[in-house]
């Protein structure tokens, strides 16, 4: 077991899925939890599943594409918390696909926006914080779709691909504060995104099980034990990496 008693945890995109999944594992291993997200209802619930076990937790709304919700939730971090040691960058979109051909240009300000700006803007307020602290680690969500296309994705897909510039860059930039800076690339998590993925086009799930070696789809928790490796002390050396936890998907 690898334990965060006394540290701070700012968990993104908390109120379902991954986020809610990391979460719950930063809460059983000792850390107070803030759960962020634009969900209201979710991240209640997953602050009170927290508390509930016995754990810290406090459920703080926002939107991680505007900048000021993003500067007020790390400054409710540290008002209610005193600090801020882990930040994992869960909230993310996907949406229907498309062809690229046929593919509608809102869709793609929302994708990018929420996928990449979002995590721009959240490891802007992150970092600044643990710059004064002078150490912390932060991880973001990626996918096996930040290393190999997408087809009908081509957007998300994009999204993904950037989040390696954005994780790479920042791990340089910070490196010498004690910030580390990773990328976490899981293949298909059943969590209510993939639910709904699937939902659009039934024959995807048959398709996409066999593109995972493994031959099933990952646990949220599966992820969430590799969120808080990064996180943890026992990888104090690993810094502007990108970790699969694919079933092989990436190794095909
Ligand atoms: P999910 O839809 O279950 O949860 C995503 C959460 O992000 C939701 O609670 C949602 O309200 C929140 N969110 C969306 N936009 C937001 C915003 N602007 N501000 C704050 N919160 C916002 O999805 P999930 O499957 O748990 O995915 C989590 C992350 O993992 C995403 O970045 C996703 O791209 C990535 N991922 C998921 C899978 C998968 O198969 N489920 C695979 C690879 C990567």
């Amino acid at each position: 077991a690898i334990a965060f008693a006394g540290k701070v945890a700012l968990v993104t995109g908390a109120a379902s899925g991954i986020g809610r999944a990391v979460a719950l594992a930063f809460g059983r291993a000792g850390a107070a939890v803030v759960v962020a997200d634009i969900a209201v209802d979710g991240g209640h619930s997953t602050a009170a599943m927290i508390v509930e076990s016995g754990g810290k937790a406090l459920f703080v709304p926002a939107n991680v594409t505007r900048e000021t919700e993003v500067a007020a939730l790390v400054d409710k971090t540290v008002s209610q918390y005193g600090r801020l040691d882990c930040a994992v960058n869960c909230a993310g979109l996907f949406e229907e696909g498309a062809r690229l051909s046929e593919l509608d240009e809102a869709v793609y300000d929302r994708i990018m926006d929420v996928n990449v700006k979002g995590v721009w803007l959240s490891m802007k307020y992150q970092l600044r914080q643990m710059g004064k602290q002078g150490g912390g680690a932060i991880v973001n969500l990626s996918s096996a779709f930040g290393a190999v296309g997408a087809p009908g994705q081509a957007v998300y897909a994009a999204s993904k691909h950037a989040l390696a510039g954005l994780t790479k860059s920042a791990a340089l930039e910070y490196a010498k504060e004690g910030i580390r800076v990773n990328a976490l690339c899981p293949g298909a998590v059943r969590t209510p995104m993939l639910a709904r993925a699937l939902s659009h086009e039934p024959s995807m799930e048959r398709k996409l099980r066999a593109a995972h070696p493994m031959g099933r789809f990952a646990e949220a928790g599966e992820i969430a034990d590799a969120a808080l490796w990064l996180c943890s002390a026992q990888a104090s050396f690993v810094t502007g990496h990108e970790l699969s936890v694919d079933g092989g998907f990436t190794a095909m």
